[in-house]
């Protein structure tokens, strides 16, 4: 017997290269590989005669080799093998490409069973690179379910599925993690079971309870992880915030609050009161002011004679926070500074020295603030601004400055309820639902190339009034390099020869700290009519006389950060534009982009990425902070995770959180998700 901790390469026919294969999918072990599950089947369990074949409808037959195989050489690269097979119902020639090596292993006079889409017209029947195995074989790719893998370059499925078989044969598949009343009140298959079932089921129906297991295992596993995370926190002390009053915070803001910031800030200030850490999520479409929500809640800190700390992801972002908040807060007394990288040493230096002997009470900065030299006096509170953009690592090394501060993250993206349950299973969430009032909505419009011309007049239009605009160019994905040379070549080109006389600006994530703010000041001090820019704009900024944004190649975005781009103009009085302007002609592609010129509302746009990309690219790869389900598929699984869900509260319920033996091994399983998923937690 084997183990599940054993190389792959201990399988028969896994050697170096097949390894490597394997590795390309992350499979080095026995258990990735039984854990490496089927994405589709293929129900290959009907026999027919071949006479009863249908066109275009797959089905397995038992036939004799009634010839010899004959491969002719039609020309370099193309070898067809015809050979005619029968039953006591019909004959059927089969055809092979390129297959000269399989095909004719095919032995006349003997019976195989075959599997294949029989096609034809009048001019007769055939059949295209059938599978066959002989009667007596273990059914691989005939007579059975089969599964269908993830693949990579070079590694077929038949591979694949024989890996998995001989895994399986040699070794036990991972031990049961569900407690058995689960498995008993939810009717769920036992581990052992699934993992057969899931790789060698007898129907598709077994295939799809193997399925639901699994997801519901992966559920089960992260919901009562976060479970666990929000009752270890329920018993943790903090002292509770005494002095709430915001009068003299709001006499000096310029504006009323909305309903919806106004709702939120008690929100908060509740939490504040309790004495338990809180731990809440402000979610709000662009330009619903959250940034008003985080300095009435830093200040509510100050007040209580604590400091707090103001995370943004990026160091234009973190500079504008620190500009309007120490414009706001420092007429009543609060000190305001600011840490990012690119400061000078001496400059940190200092900063840090005020954080550390507490004169700095609300620290605005980048994750400069996490690094092991930041000190706090006393880290009363962290807000984390556009909180999916950071490593999860980052927000809680920032919480771990303090004594179990009170967490706030912010965020723009709006995320589907599906989303919203599982990244923040373990927050409060606070909505901010309504936008200040004045905002007209940006009227939005999806162009090709033949708008050029009027897309510049409208530019030279927008420019003549007083107003200024963005242009963005995507990302190229061949690497930074590229990307970096179109935002700089198309601002090359739009200075020299389309508008000469216009002041062009360039950004992209390439430039140092320093010189980004400076380009970033000087269009927000309209010292530039028009900048170009990467998507490093996508997050926060505010330039509220930015009226009109022209995206290029705007296929290339997703949906959601197509609307987080767009965010950044209607900020002011004026009336606001965005061009999206695309070469692609796939009406797929169209209709999406289209869907983004009808509405504005985030939530919407979101449900629609969503359904489209998959929750993995929903944020942009890798910063989603979501954990990396197997199995499970969040747009459509909703209803087992719900059930998963509730099956995590009632048995952490009845178990509490002591350390039982029993639940030894869905802990470590807990772990081991929550490492995968870099943790989303706090
Ligand atoms: P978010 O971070 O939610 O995208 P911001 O906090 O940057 O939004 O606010 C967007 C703009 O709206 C800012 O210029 C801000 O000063 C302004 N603003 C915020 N709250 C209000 C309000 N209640 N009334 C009017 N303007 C507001
Ligand atoms: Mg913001």
């Amino acid at each position: 017997m084997a183990r599940l901790s054993d190389p792959v390469t201990i399988l028969k026919g896994v050697g170096p290269t097949k390894a490597k294969q394997f590795a390309a999918l992350n499979i080095y072990t026995l258990e990735d590989l039984i854990c490496h599950f089927p994405r589709a089947y293929e129900d290959r369990t009907k026999m027919v005669p071949i006479g009863q074949l249908e066109v275009d409808k797959p089905a397995c037959f038992r036939a004799v080799v009634m010839n010899n195989p004959r491969t002719h050489h039609v020309r370099k690269g193309l070898d067809i093998t015809k050979v005619q097979v029968a039953d006591h119902s019909a004959r059927l020639n089969l055809v092979f490409f390129n297959q000269k090596f399989t095909a004719e292993q095919l032995q006349y006079g003997r019976e195989y069973v075959f599997y294949g889409t029989l096609s034809g017209d009048y001019m007769g029947y055939n059949m295209t690179s059938p599978s066959f195995e002989a009667p007596d074989s273990t059914p691989i790719t005939t007579r059975r379910v089969l599964p269908i893998y993830p693949l990579t370059a070079g590694l077929s499925n038949a591979s694949v599925v024989k890996a998995v078989q001989q895994a399986l044969a040699i070794c036990d598949p991972p031990a049961e993690i569900l407690p058995p009343q689960v498995l008993e009140k939810y009717r769920i298959l036992p581990a052992e079971q699934a993992y057969y079932a899931i790789h060698q089921p007898q129907s598709m129906a077994q295939a799809d309870q193997a399925r639901k297991r699994l997801i519901f295992e992966e559920f089960f596993v992260f919901s009562a992880g976060l479970a666990l995370m929000r009752a270890a926190r329920a018993v943790k002390k903090t002292p509770a915030y005494r002095n709430m009053d915001l009068q003299d915070f709001y006499s000096v803001l310029p504006f009323t609050l909305t309903g919806a910031q106004d709702r939120a800030i008690r929100e908060i200030a509740a939490d504040l009161q309790k004495g338990t850490p809180m731990n809440r999520l402000v979610q709000g479409d662009v330009g619903s002011g959250k940034t008003m929500v985080a300095a009435a809640v830093a200040y509510l800190t100050v007040q209580n004679g604590r400091q707090a700390a103001l995370m943004a992801p990026t160091e234009i972002l973190a500079e504008q926070h620190f500009a309007s908040l120490s414009r706001l807060l420092t007429p009543l007394g609060v000190q305001v500074s600011l840490l990012t990288g690119s400061m000078t040493v001496k400059q940190k230096k200092q900063t840090r020295q005020c954080i550390e002997d507490g004169t700095a009470q609300l620290i605005v900065g980048t994750h400069a603030l996490v690094s092991e030299s930041t000190v706090f006096a006393d880290l009363g509170l962290v807000i984390a601004d556009e909180q999916h953009r950071f490593g999860v690592g980052q927000r809680s090394a920032l919480s771990s400055k303090g004594q179990d501060p009170h967490v706030l993250v912010m965020s723009a993206t709006p995320i589907p309820r599906t989303l919203a349950l599982l990244m923040y299973g373990d927050l409060e969430v606070s909505v901010l639902d309504e936008l200040p009032p004045g905002r007209e909505p940006v009227d939005t419009f999806l162009v090709g190339e033949s708008y050029r011309a009027r897309i510049n007049a409208f530019i030279r239009k927008q420019v003549a009034e007083g107003h200024q605009c963005y242009v963005v160019c995507p990302a190229v994905e061949e690497g930074e390099e590229l990307n970096l040379k179109a935002a700089e070549t198309w601002a090359d080109t739009l200075q020299k020869t389309v508008f000469p006389e216009l002041r062009i600006a360039l950004l992209h994530g390439q430039m140092k700290g320093a010189q980004k703010e400076q380009v970033m000041g000087s269009f927000a001090a309209a010292q530039a009519d028009v900048l170009v820019a990467t998507t490093v704009i996508e997050v926060g900024v505010d330039v509220p006389n930015a009226t009109l944004m022209v995206v290029e190649d705007a296929d290339r975005f997703g949906l959601s950060q197509l609307h987080q781009l767009r965010g950044r103009v209607g900020r002011g009085g004026a009336k606001s534009y965005c061009i999206l302007v695309s070469q692609n002609k796939n009406p797929e592609t169209l209709a999406r982009l289209k869907a983004l010129c009808k509405t504005t509302d985030g939530f919407k746009i979101a449900e629609e990425d969503l359904a489209l990309r998959g929750p993995g690219d929903f944020f942009g790869s890798r910063q989603s902070g979501l954990p990396v389900f197997r199995v499970a598929s969040l747009s459509c699984d909703l209803q087992t995770l719900k059930l998963a869900q509730q099956a995590s509260v009632e048995w952490i319920e009845a178990m509490g959180t002591s350390d039982t033996p029993e639940s030894q091994a869905l802990r470590s399983r807990i772990a081991q998700l929550f490492a995968r998923s870099q943790g989303t937690m706090n």
